[in-house]
């Protein structure tokens, strides 16, 4: 940590991870506590799964068999756009189509769970829907739907950070948090030589890494489901590149910009996901993801942009970049309260310590309305 000043040994509170979620958090706690720290083992904040996706702003579309988590992205996404207008990128046509066959919704469905949702939607025009090929789509709609710029995220995240007064520490890594010290809690960090911190109040937004870090701190782990994931960046053709597209809904897939490099992304149902796996739970086990980061499969592309050709044919005119690699991680369905898909949770056995897992970015706001409930009950237990 040459150069670098070194982290407080005393604070109010402290965010670990410095994702989004943590970025947006920690700032939410400077309003209330005059000291706030922000611990995030990489050398930059937002490089993990707040980089490594496919920067959609969810409109609600994604979602027809779950009513309320659409609902949820209708509440969120004039915020979330309001609230980032400077990372936001609306300069694209955004299309969803209807895949003829092993679809889990027609056209008609789709258009009318759209209705009900109030999401805005409309029939594409002859020439949009003469890009695909029919014998492979019913039927396509032109949607309001925008991506985020995902380095501008992390230019503003420092920016509010800044101003708020939280002290971030980048490339440190907490190795736990532990009850004890003046304070509640104390926060080991560093390189193992016993550096710590103590605070009474300590937020885990480590995201795929959460429960590494409650079976290192010997604590309750939560059960979640891992996956490792592959997003191929692509060169679009020239006709694609003030285009997205996501053909739904089943096996498909989604090709749109990539804002935070000027190139699109590709994933698809079948190809993005590489390996699946659980953890935590009753035996309190934790598979740690970044072993898997560090063996990566071979790439899935060359199958994701054959399979995406049959059914918009231009596709076949981009070019293979790289692969964005990374852990997603979500909520078994039992531990997510019914319309939001989010975790905010105190730890077993540790007064002052929360656990947080969001779904999609602009989740944030549901866990924030979670967060500032429990802190305004009296603060957290
Ligand atoms: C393939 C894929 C596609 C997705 N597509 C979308 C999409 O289109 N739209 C959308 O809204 N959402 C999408 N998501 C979900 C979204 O990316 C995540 O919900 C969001 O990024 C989570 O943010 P976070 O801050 O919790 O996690 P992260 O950004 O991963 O932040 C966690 C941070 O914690 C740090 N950390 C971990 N352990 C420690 C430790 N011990 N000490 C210090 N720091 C630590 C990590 O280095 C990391 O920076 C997608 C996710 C994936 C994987």
């Amino acid at each position: 940590m040459t150069g670098k000043p070194e982290p407080p040994r005393d604070v109010d509170a402290v965010v670990v991870g410095g994702g989004f979620y943590g970025a947006h958090i920690a700032a939410l706690l400077a309003r209330r506590l005059p000291a706030v720290v922000l611990f995030e083992r990489e050398n930059a904040l937002l490089t993990r799964a707040s980089y490594n996706n496919q920067a959609r702003v969810h409109g609600g579309y994604h979602y027809p068999r779950s009513i309320l988590t659409s609902l949820r992205s209708r509440a969120n996404y004039p915020r979330f756009v309001a609230d980032h207008a400077a990372a936001i990128d609306r300069s694209f046509l955004k299309l969803y189509a209807i895949a003829r066959r092993q679809s889990k919704v027609t056209a008609a469905q789709f258009a009318e769970f759209c209705r009900r949702i109030g999401a805005p939607v409309e029939a594409a025009g002859a020439a949009a829907t003469r890009r695909f090929d029919a014998d492979h789509v019913e039927a396509v709609f032109e949607v309001e739907e925008c991506a985020f710029n995902a380095t501008a995220l992390a230019v503003a995240a420092a920016a509010t950070l800044a101003s708020a007064g939280v002290q971030v520490c980048t490339g440190v890594a907490v190795r736990a948090v532990a009850p004890g010290g003046p304070r509640r809690l104390r926060i080991v960090w560093g390189d193992g030589a016993g550096e710590s911190t103590d605070a009474d109040l300590v937020v885990l937004c480590t995201y795929s890494a959460l429960n590494d870090l409650l079976a290192d701190s010997g604590l309750a782990t939560v059960p979640l489901v891992h996956e490792l994931t592959e997003l191929a960046l692509v060169e679009p053709p020239e006709s694609m590149r003030g285009l997205g597209v996501t053909v739904m809904d089943g096996p498909f897939w989604s090709c749109m910009p990539f804002p935070a490099e000027r190139v699109h992304s590709l994933s698809h149902v079948r190809y993005t996901p590489h390996a699946r796996w659980s953890d935590g739970g009753d035996d309190g086990h934790a598979v740690r993801g970044e072993g898997v980061r560090h063996r990566l499969p071979p790439s899935h592309a060359p199958h994701m942009l054959r399979d995406a050709a049959r059914y918009l044919p231009e596709v076949a005119g981009a070019r293979y970049l790289r692969s964005l690699w990374e852990v997603k991680t979500i909520l078994p369905r039992s531990d997510m309260d019914d319309s939001r898909p989010i975790l905010v949770r105190q730890v077993d056995g540790a007064p002052g310590l929360l656990a947080v897992l969001g779904a999609k970015i602009d989740n944030v706001y549901d866990v924030e309305e979670e967060l500032s409930r429990m802190l305004d009950r009296g603060g957290i237990q």
